[in-house]
């Protein structure tokens, strides 16, 4: 049995809630302040630890007080942070949210997470059967790097370029499994997508980036698209009642790692990631609406 090695971001999102949002120069009094741990990497990582499966998060805190908060809460998750560095000479990544009239503005600082270089990626030992995740929210050398060594020691990579960016093909050459939503094929494919588009649009579009991979095109509630050899999978979305989207995607890419890593074949893993996002998605928040491997199993059968 495998290992899940994610390297990514780890956030705290800072959220202020208030009648309506100030306009610039101006001062509102808010109502609430509430923080969630988030960042793409910490999201996929907790989403495969809570499924049981040994995860290791690569990444980077300040030595702030949200660093050792965000320590605490993935510890208790079940993630391993023996890799996570602390850097004395910034901030751990800060996403200051105002939310008003369900509307929202953000501002994310990097902070730590834009530190992350490739002797962190260097520093865990990936083997045979593991699975090595990244996003773009850490430099993309940084994961092009981890992603040469994963190759090298017989390990899995899947990428989920989020949020969109340019990325060289260098890097996309390095990827065995591309997982993105609509947004991100079109940024990638500099295709026009719209949510309602035929299933066989996203496939052509996502025939353009496979090049040797699978690709995978999560469609919200229409469930997921995979292309493998040429092939389309089409495993549709659970009609459930969601609440709060926000992770779904990071609930997705965790979930089908962690199954991958568990040697489960890709069809299975599939229907067990897209079980584990309709769960996500009825509750509130990211990190903390991931289901357990009870809940999905007990959902799958
Ligand atoms: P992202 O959060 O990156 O935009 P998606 O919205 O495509 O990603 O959602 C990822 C996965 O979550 C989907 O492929 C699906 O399995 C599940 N999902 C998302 N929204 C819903 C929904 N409303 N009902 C059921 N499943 C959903």
């Amino acid at each position: 049995m495998g290992r899940v090695f994610v390297a990514g971001s780890i956030n705290m999102d800072v959220v202020a809630t208030a009648e309506r949002h100030p306009r610039v120069g101006e001062t509102v009094a808010g109502e609430a302040v509430l923080y969630f741990p988030g960042g793409k990497g910490a999201n996929q990582a907790v989403a495969s630890a809570k499924l049981g499966v040994p995860t290791t998060l690569v990444g980077r805190l300040g030595t702030d007080a949200f660093g050792q908060e965000l320590r605490t809460f993935l510890a208790a998750q079940g993630v391993d942070l023996a890799f996570v560095k602390d850097t004395a000479d910034t901030h751990s990544g800060t996403a200051i949210i105002t939310l008003a009239n369900a509307d929202n503005t953000i501002v994310v600082v990097p902070g730590a997470n834009a530190r992350v270089d490739a002797d962190d990626v260097a520093a865990p030992v990936l083997g045979k059967g593991d699975v090595a995740v990244s996003q773009f929210e850490i430099p993309l050398p940084t994961i092009a790097a981890f992603f040469q060594r994963a190759r090298a020691a017989g390990a899995t990579t899947v990428l989920n370029p989020a949020p969109a960016k340019k990325a060289d093909a260098a890097l996309l050459d390095l990827v065995d499994i591309l997982i993105l939503n609509e947004t991100e094929l079109g940024y990638l494919t500099g295709t026009e997508l719209r949510d309602r588009d035929a299933p066989a649009r996203f496939a052509e579009a996502a025939g353009s980036l496979a090049q040797g991979k699978i690709v995978c095109v999560t469609l919200g509630k229409r469930g997921v698209l995979a292309l493998v050899e040429g092939q389309s999978i089409l495993v549709p979305g659970r009609a459930v009642k969601a609440v709060d989207t926000t992770g779904a995607g990071d609930c997705f890419v965790g979930a089908l790692a962690s199954q991958l890593a568990i040697d489960k074949p890709l069809r299975d893993a599939l229907a067990y990631a897209n079980v584990a996002a309709s769960i996500c998605v009825q509750r509130m928040g990211a990190a903390p609406s991931m289901p357990t491997a009870k809940e999905v199993e007990d959902t799958l059968s």
